[in-house]
Protein backbone atom coordinates (compact mmCIF):
# COMPACT_ATOMS: atom_id res chain seq x y z
CA UNK A 1 0.00 0.00 0.00
CA UNK A 2 1.21 3.41 -1.06
CA UNK A 3 -0.35 6.18 0.86
CA UNK A 4 1.05 9.23 -0.66
CA UNK A 5 -0.38 7.52 -4.21
CA UNK A 6 -3.69 7.54 -2.68
CA UNK A 7 -6.78 10.14 -3.04
CA UNK A 8 -7.73 10.29 0.25
CA UNK A 9 -4.29 8.79 2.30
CA UNK A 10 -4.38 7.33 5.63
CA UNK A 11 -2.52 10.16 6.91
CA UNK A 12 -1.80 13.35 5.31
CA UNK A 13 1.78 14.67 6.56
CA UNK A 14 2.34 17.59 3.71
CA UNK A 15 -0.93 18.82 4.73
CA UNK A 16 0.09 19.61 8.40
CA UNK A 17 3.34 21.09 6.98
CA UNK A 18 1.90 23.51 4.14
CA UNK A 19 -0.26 24.92 6.97
CA UNK A 20 2.61 25.46 9.11
CA UNK A 21 5.60 25.97 6.82
CA UNK A 22 6.41 29.52 7.81
CA UNK A 23 7.09 28.47 11.60
CA UNK A 24 8.72 25.24 10.25
CA UNK A 25 11.07 26.62 8.09
CA UNK A 26 12.52 29.71 10.36
CA UNK A 27 12.42 26.99 13.21
CA UNK A 28 15.08 24.81 10.95
CA UNK A 29 17.03 28.30 9.76
CA UNK A 30 17.55 29.06 14.16
CA UNK A 31 19.03 25.74 15.14
CA UNK A 32 20.88 25.47 11.37
CA UNK A 33 22.30 29.23 12.17
CA UNK A 34 23.27 28.20 15.44
CA UNK A 35 25.23 25.76 14.61
CA UNK A 36 24.67 23.34 17.81
CA UNK A 37 22.88 19.82 16.42
CA UNK A 38 22.61 17.53 19.12
CA UNK A 39 21.49 17.78 22.74
CA UNK A 40 20.97 22.01 22.60
CA UNK A 41 18.75 24.60 23.69
CA UNK A 42 16.06 23.49 21.28
CA UNK A 43 15.83 19.99 23.15
CA UNK A 44 15.91 21.27 26.55
CA UNK A 45 13.15 24.00 25.52
CA UNK A 46 11.11 20.70 24.03
CA UNK A 47 12.02 18.43 27.56
CA UNK A 48 10.40 21.24 29.52
CA UNK A 49 7.29 21.39 27.08
CA UNK A 50 6.52 18.37 26.90
CA UNK A 51 6.96 18.04 30.88
CA UNK A 52 4.41 21.23 31.13
CA UNK A 53 1.96 19.55 28.55
CA UNK A 54 1.63 16.04 30.49
CA UNK A 55 1.62 17.63 33.86
CA UNK A 56 4.78 15.40 34.86
CA UNK A 57 8.38 16.67 36.48
CA UNK A 58 10.95 15.54 34.25
CA UNK A 59 11.02 14.56 30.13
CA UNK A 60 14.08 13.11 28.83
CA UNK A 61 14.40 13.48 24.84
CA UNK A 62 15.84 10.51 23.31
CA UNK A 63 16.52 8.78 19.87
CA UNK A 64 13.07 7.14 19.00
CA UNK A 65 9.94 5.49 20.76
CA UNK A 66 11.96 2.16 20.64
CA UNK A 67 14.66 3.82 22.63
CA UNK A 68 12.04 5.23 25.23
CA UNK A 69 11.34 2.28 26.30
CA UNK A 70 14.48 0.74 26.51
CA UNK A 71 15.96 3.22 28.62
CA UNK A 72 13.35 3.26 31.16
CA UNK A 73 13.37 -0.51 31.25
CA UNK A 74 16.75 -0.85 31.80
CA UNK A 75 16.63 2.36 34.43
CA UNK A 76 14.14 0.23 36.07
CA UNK A 77 16.35 -2.76 36.39
CA UNK A 78 15.13 -4.97 33.84
CA UNK A 79 17.64 -7.39 33.13
CA UNK A 80 18.20 -11.19 32.36
CA UNK A 81 15.51 -13.44 34.19
CA UNK A 82 13.13 -10.65 34.24
CA UNK A 83 9.64 -11.06 33.56
CA UNK A 84 7.73 -7.88 31.91
CA UNK A 85 3.89 -8.15 31.29
CA UNK A 86 3.07 -6.46 28.14
CA UNK A 87 -0.05 -6.98 25.54
CA UNK A 88 -0.19 -9.40 23.04
CA UNK A 89 -1.78 -6.54 20.17
CA UNK A 90 0.97 -3.76 19.60
CA UNK A 91 3.80 -2.73 18.26
CA UNK A 92 6.97 -5.17 18.52
CA UNK A 93 8.96 -2.37 19.81
CA UNK A 94 8.20 -3.33 23.59
CA UNK A 95 8.27 -6.98 23.01
CA UNK A 96 11.30 -6.65 21.37
CA UNK A 97 13.26 -4.44 23.98
CA UNK A 98 12.20 -6.45 26.84
CA UNK A 99 13.55 -9.84 25.46
CA UNK A 100 16.94 -7.77 24.13
CA UNK A 101 17.40 -6.96 27.50
CA UNK A 102 17.66 -10.48 28.34
CA UNK A 103 14.11 -10.30 30.10
CA UNK A 104 10.59 -12.54 28.81
CA UNK A 105 7.87 -10.47 27.61
CA UNK A 106 4.71 -12.61 29.24
CA UNK A 107 1.51 -11.30 27.24
CA UNK A 108 -1.70 -10.72 28.00
CA UNK A 109 -4.68 -10.78 25.97
CA UNK A 110 -6.97 -7.51 25.11
CA UNK A 111 -9.93 -6.19 26.42
CA UNK A 112 -12.42 -6.81 22.91
CA UNK A 113 -13.58 -3.29 23.12
CA UNK A 114 -10.80 -1.08 23.87
CA UNK A 115 -8.04 -3.64 22.22
CA UNK A 116 -5.89 -2.57 25.55
CA UNK A 117 -4.51 -5.31 27.70
CA UNK A 118 -7.14 -6.64 30.12
CA UNK A 119 -6.00 -6.02 34.06
CA UNK A 120 -7.43 -9.07 34.81
CA UNK A 121 -5.73 -11.30 32.67
CA UNK A 122 -2.67 -9.27 33.34
CA UNK A 123 -3.04 -9.66 37.52
CA UNK A 124 -3.24 -13.46 36.57
CA UNK A 125 0.15 -14.03 35.04
CA UNK A 126 2.08 -12.01 37.34
CA UNK A 127 5.27 -14.20 38.80
CA UNK A 128 7.75 -14.18 41.65
CA UNK A 129 10.21 -12.58 38.15
CA UNK A 130 7.96 -10.21 37.39
CA UNK A 131 9.61 -6.78 37.73
CA UNK A 132 7.14 -4.64 35.34
CA UNK A 133 4.00 -4.18 33.75
CA UNK A 134 4.26 -2.56 30.29
CA UNK A 135 0.99 -1.25 29.02
CA UNK A 136 0.20 0.38 25.56
CA UNK A 137 -2.38 2.42 24.96
CA UNK A 138 -3.66 0.96 21.56
CA UNK A 139 -5.08 3.46 18.82
CA UNK A 140 -4.41 6.31 21.37
CA UNK A 141 -7.40 4.76 23.90
CA UNK A 142 -6.00 4.89 27.22
CA UNK A 143 -5.89 1.81 29.03
CA UNK A 144 -7.58 0.73 31.99
CA UNK A 145 -4.91 2.48 33.68
CA UNK A 146 -6.76 2.96 37.40
CA UNK A 147 -6.77 -0.95 37.61
CA UNK A 148 -3.05 -1.30 36.67
CA UNK A 149 -1.80 1.18 38.69
CA UNK A 150 -3.55 -0.52 41.81
CA UNK A 151 -2.26 -3.73 40.28
CA UNK A 152 1.70 -2.49 40.24
CA UNK A 153 1.48 -0.99 43.63
CA UNK A 154 -0.02 -3.85 45.20
CA UNK A 155 3.06 -5.98 43.57
CA UNK A 156 5.87 -3.14 43.83
CA UNK A 157 6.54 -3.24 40.63
CA UNK A 158 7.60 -0.64 37.62
CA UNK A 159 4.73 0.53 35.88
CA UNK A 160 5.94 1.87 32.35
CA UNK A 161 3.15 3.18 29.86
CA UNK A 162 3.30 3.32 26.04
CA UNK A 163 2.33 6.44 24.61
CA UNK A 164 3.86 5.81 21.46
CA UNK A 165 -0.08 6.44 19.98
CA UNK A 166 -1.32 8.15 22.47
CA UNK A 167 0.15 11.97 23.20
CA UNK A 168 -2.41 13.75 24.87
CA UNK A 169 -4.84 10.98 25.44
CA UNK A 170 -6.39 11.32 28.73
CA UNK A 171 -8.10 8.98 31.86
CA UNK A 172 -10.16 10.27 34.57
CA UNK A 173 -8.87 13.55 33.12
CA UNK A 174 -5.19 13.10 33.28
CA UNK A 175 -2.76 12.86 30.55
CA UNK A 176 -1.70 9.00 29.38
CA UNK A 177 2.43 8.76 30.75
CA UNK A 178 1.91 10.25 34.32
CA UNK A 179 -0.17 7.28 35.91
CA UNK A 180 2.93 5.11 36.50
CA UNK A 181 6.75 5.13 37.05
CA UNK A 182 7.29 6.61 33.55
CA UNK A 183 5.49 7.09 29.69
CA UNK A 184 7.48 6.78 27.00
CA UNK A 185 6.43 8.77 23.71
CA UNK A 186 7.92 8.23 19.97
CA UNK A 187 7.99 11.37 17.52
CA UNK A 188 8.26 9.04 14.32
CA UNK A 189 6.59 11.04 11.35
CA UNK A 190 2.61 10.07 11.68
CA UNK A 191 2.50 9.98 15.18
CA UNK A 192 0.14 12.35 16.70
CA UNK A 193 3.04 14.54 17.39
CA UNK A 194 5.29 13.98 15.17
CA UNK A 195 9.18 15.05 13.86
CA UNK A 196 10.77 14.88 10.29
CA UNK A 197 12.69 11.88 11.52
CA UNK A 198 13.18 9.65 14.62
CA UNK A 199 12.73 11.46 18.31
CA UNK A 200 10.92 9.76 21.86
CA UNK A 201 10.72 11.08 25.31
CA UNK A 202 10.56 9.97 28.57
CA UNK A 203 8.66 11.83 31.19
CA UNK A 204 8.44 10.54 34.57
CA UNK A 205 8.55 12.32 38.52
CA UNK A 206 11.31 10.40 39.41
CA UNK A 207 14.27 12.45 39.60
CA UNK A 208 16.65 9.39 39.83
CA UNK A 209 14.87 7.91 36.82
CA UNK A 210 15.16 10.94 34.81
CA UNK A 211 18.74 11.37 35.56
CA UNK A 212 19.45 8.21 34.97
CA UNK A 213 18.10 8.19 31.89
CA UNK A 214 19.92 11.08 31.07
CA UNK A 215 23.41 9.34 31.73
CA UNK A 216 22.22 6.24 29.86
CA UNK A 217 21.41 8.33 26.54
CA UNK A 218 25.08 10.02 26.73
CA UNK A 219 27.34 7.03 26.75
CA UNK A 220 26.69 6.27 30.52
CA UNK A 221 28.03 9.60 30.84
CA UNK A 222 27.69 12.66 33.24
CA UNK A 223 30.82 13.95 32.31
CA UNK A 224 32.66 14.02 28.90
CA UNK A 225 34.59 11.36 28.66
CA UNK A 226 33.98 10.03 31.65
CA UNK A 227 31.88 7.27 31.48
CA UNK A 228 30.10 5.56 35.40
CA UNK A 229 28.03 3.34 33.46
CA UNK A 230 27.66 1.82 29.99
CA UNK A 231 25.05 3.71 28.07
CA UNK A 232 24.55 4.26 24.64
CA UNK A 233 23.78 7.11 22.27
CA UNK A 234 20.30 7.64 21.81
CA UNK A 235 19.81 11.92 21.49
CA UNK A 236 17.15 13.53 20.47
CA UNK A 237 18.82 16.36 17.85
CA UNK A 238 17.78 19.97 17.84
CA UNK A 239 16.71 20.09 14.22
CA UNK A 240 13.91 17.38 15.24
CA UNK A 241 13.50 19.40 18.83
CA UNK A 242 12.79 22.81 17.18
CA UNK A 243 10.08 20.58 14.18
CA UNK A 244 8.25 19.61 17.44
CA UNK A 245 8.40 22.82 19.79
CA UNK A 246 6.45 24.72 16.50
CA UNK A 247 3.89 21.59 16.48
CA UNK A 248 3.49 20.97 20.20
CA UNK A 249 1.08 24.03 20.74
CA UNK A 250 -0.95 22.98 17.94
CA UNK A 251 -1.53 19.26 19.50
CA UNK A 252 -4.37 19.72 21.55
CA UNK A 253 -6.22 21.37 18.64
CA UNK A 254 -5.13 18.40 16.18
CA UNK A 255 -6.42 15.58 18.84
CA UNK A 256 -9.99 17.75 19.32
CA UNK A 257 -9.72 17.50 15.42
CA UNK A 258 -9.56 13.71 15.38
CA UNK A 259 -12.14 12.79 17.90
CA UNK A 260 -14.67 15.13 15.59
CA UNK A 261 -13.58 12.98 12.90
CA UNK A 262 -14.83 10.11 14.76
CA UNK A 263 -17.94 11.19 15.30
CA UNK A 264 -18.46 12.07 12.23
CA UNK A 265 -17.21 8.92 10.97
CA UNK A 266 -19.68 7.47 13.11
CA UNK A 267 -23.07 9.54 12.59
CA UNK A 268 -22.32 8.93 8.72
CA UNK A 269 -21.88 5.33 9.07
CA UNK A 270 -24.84 4.78 10.90
CA UNK A 271 -26.55 7.03 8.49
CA UNK A 272 -25.93 4.93 5.71
CA UNK A 273 -26.91 1.96 7.77
CA UNK A 274 -24.18 -0.20 7.53
CA UNK A 275 -24.57 -3.50 9.75
CA UNK A 276 -21.81 -5.65 10.39
CA UNK A 277 -19.01 -2.99 11.06
CA UNK A 278 -17.74 -2.58 14.51
CA UNK A 279 -16.73 0.88 15.63
CA UNK A 280 -14.32 2.53 17.95
CA UNK A 281 -15.56 3.37 21.28
CA UNK A 282 -14.34 5.24 24.38
CA UNK A 283 -14.48 4.02 27.55
CA UNK A 284 -16.27 6.18 30.06
CA UNK A 285 -13.85 8.52 31.63
CA UNK A 286 -11.51 8.41 28.66
CA UNK A 287 -10.35 11.22 26.18
CA UNK A 288 -9.33 8.56 23.01
CA UNK A 289 -6.13 10.57 21.04
CA UNK A 290 -7.62 8.52 17.84
CA UNK A 291 -4.11 7.77 16.59
CA UNK A 292 -5.40 5.36 14.09
CA UNK A 293 -9.37 4.87 13.28
CA UNK A 294 -9.75 1.42 13.74
CA UNK A 295 -12.79 -0.60 12.75
CA UNK A 296 -13.65 -4.33 12.50
CA UNK A 297 -15.48 -6.46 9.82
CA UNK A 298 -15.52 -9.95 8.95
CA UNK A 299 -15.31 -8.82 5.16
CA UNK A 300 -12.03 -6.90 6.00
CA UNK A 301 -9.20 -8.35 3.55
CA UNK A 302 -12.25 -7.77 0.78
CA UNK A 303 -12.98 -4.17 2.30
CA UNK A 304 -9.08 -3.66 2.31
CA UNK A 305 -8.70 -4.19 -1.31
CA UNK A 306 -11.74 -2.69 -2.71
CA UNK A 307 -11.13 0.83 -0.55
CA UNK A 308 -6.96 0.47 -1.75
CA UNK A 309 -8.37 0.50 -5.52
CA UNK A 310 -10.53 3.31 -5.11
CA UNK A 311 -7.85 5.66 -3.95
CA UNK A 312 -8.86 5.21 -0.38
CA UNK A 313 -5.67 4.72 2.20
CA UNK A 314 -6.24 1.77 4.82
CA UNK A 315 -4.14 -0.12 6.94
CA UNK A 316 -4.13 -3.41 8.80
CA UNK A 317 -3.18 -2.50 12.31
CA UNK A 318 -1.73 -5.11 13.21
CA UNK A 319 -2.13 -8.53 10.83
CA UNK A 320 -0.20 -11.01 13.27
CA UNK A 321 -0.75 -11.08 16.81
CA UNK A 322 2.84 -10.50 18.70
CA UNK A 323 2.53 -14.48 20.36
CA UNK A 324 2.55 -15.48 16.48
CA UNK A 325 5.47 -13.25 15.31
CA UNK A 326 8.47 -15.60 13.63
CA UNK A 327 11.02 -13.29 15.36
CA UNK A 328 9.29 -13.88 19.20
CA UNK A 329 8.71 -17.98 18.43
CA UNK A 330 11.37 -18.87 21.12
CA UNK A 331 8.72 -18.13 23.49
CA UNK A 332 6.95 -21.05 22.20
CA UNK A 333 3.18 -19.44 22.20
CA UNK A 334 0.47 -21.36 19.96
CA UNK A 335 -2.54 -20.06 17.51
CA UNK A 336 -5.18 -19.67 20.26
CA UNK A 337 -3.30 -18.75 23.12
CA UNK A 338 -4.94 -15.26 22.81
CA UNK A 339 -8.41 -15.72 21.40
CA UNK A 340 -9.49 -11.96 21.39
CA UNK A 341 -6.07 -10.19 19.85
CA UNK A 342 -6.04 -13.31 17.05
CA UNK A 343 -9.38 -12.53 16.35
CA UNK A 344 -8.91 -8.74 15.47
CA UNK A 345 -6.06 -9.12 13.58
CA UNK A 346 -8.41 -10.77 11.49
CA UNK A 347 -11.22 -8.30 11.89
CA UNK A 348 -9.20 -4.67 12.20
CA UNK A 349 -9.18 -2.20 9.93
CA UNK A 350 -7.41 1.46 9.89
CA UNK A 351 -9.28 4.01 7.81
CA UNK A 352 -7.90 7.42 6.93
CA UNK A 353 -7.44 9.86 10.29
CA UNK A 354 -5.86 12.60 10.59
CA UNK A 355 -6.48 16.66 11.65
CA UNK A 356 -6.84 18.24 8.10
CA UNK A 357 -9.30 15.55 7.11
CA UNK A 358 -12.81 17.47 5.97
CA UNK A 359 -16.45 16.21 5.95
CA UNK A 360 -16.55 15.68 2.26
CA UNK A 361 -13.49 13.64 2.78
CA UNK A 362 -14.76 11.34 5.26
CA UNK A 363 -18.18 11.63 3.26
CA UNK A 364 -15.89 9.90 0.55
CA UNK A 365 -14.25 7.34 2.92
CA UNK A 366 -17.77 6.48 4.22
CA UNK A 367 -19.10 6.18 0.23
CA UNK A 368 -16.73 3.74 -0.69
CA UNK A 369 -17.29 1.94 2.02
CA UNK A 370 -20.72 1.68 1.59
CA UNK A 371 -20.00 0.67 -1.79
CA UNK A 372 -16.99 -2.12 -1.15
CA UNK A 373 -19.45 -3.67 1.67
CA UNK A 374 -22.40 -3.99 -0.44
CA UNK A 375 -20.18 -6.04 -2.82
CA UNK A 376 -19.01 -7.89 -0.07
CA UNK A 377 -21.98 -9.09 1.22
CA UNK A 378 -22.96 -9.76 -2.08
CA UNK A 379 -20.65 -12.31 -3.05
CA UNK A 380 -20.39 -13.75 0.68
C1 LIG B 1 5.60 3.79 17.05
C2 LIG B 1 5.52 2.91 18.24
C3 LIG B 1 6.66 2.59 19.02
C4 LIG B 1 8.06 2.88 18.59
O1 LIG B 1 8.37 4.20 18.35
P1 LIG B 1 9.60 4.54 17.38
O2 LIG B 1 9.76 6.03 17.60
O3 LIG B 1 9.21 4.20 16.00
O4 LIG B 1 10.77 3.79 17.85
C5 LIG B 1 6.48 1.85 20.16
N1 LIG B 1 5.26 1.42 20.54
C6 LIG B 1 4.16 1.69 19.82
C7 LIG B 1 2.84 1.19 20.29
C8 LIG B 1 4.26 2.41 18.63
O5 LIG B 1 3.15 2.65 17.92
Amino acid sequence: MAPTQSRIPLVDLAAQYRALKPEIDAAIQRVVSRGQFILGPEVEALEQEVAAFCGARHAVGVASGTDALSLTLRACGVGPGDEVITPVLSFVAAAEVIAALGARPVFVDVDPLSYTMDPAQAAAKISSKTKAILPVHLYGHPCAMEELVSLADRHHLALIEDCAQAMGARARGRRVGTFGTAGCFSFFPSKNLGAYGDGGMVVTDDDALAEQIRILRVHGSRRRYHHDVLGVNSRLDELQAAILRVKLPHLEAWNEARRQHAGTYRRLIGEQGLGGLRLPEERPGCQHAYHLYVIRSAQRDQLASALTQQGIGVQVTYPLALSLQPALAFLGHRPGDFPMAERATMEVLSLPMYPELTPPLLQQVVGELARALGVALSRS
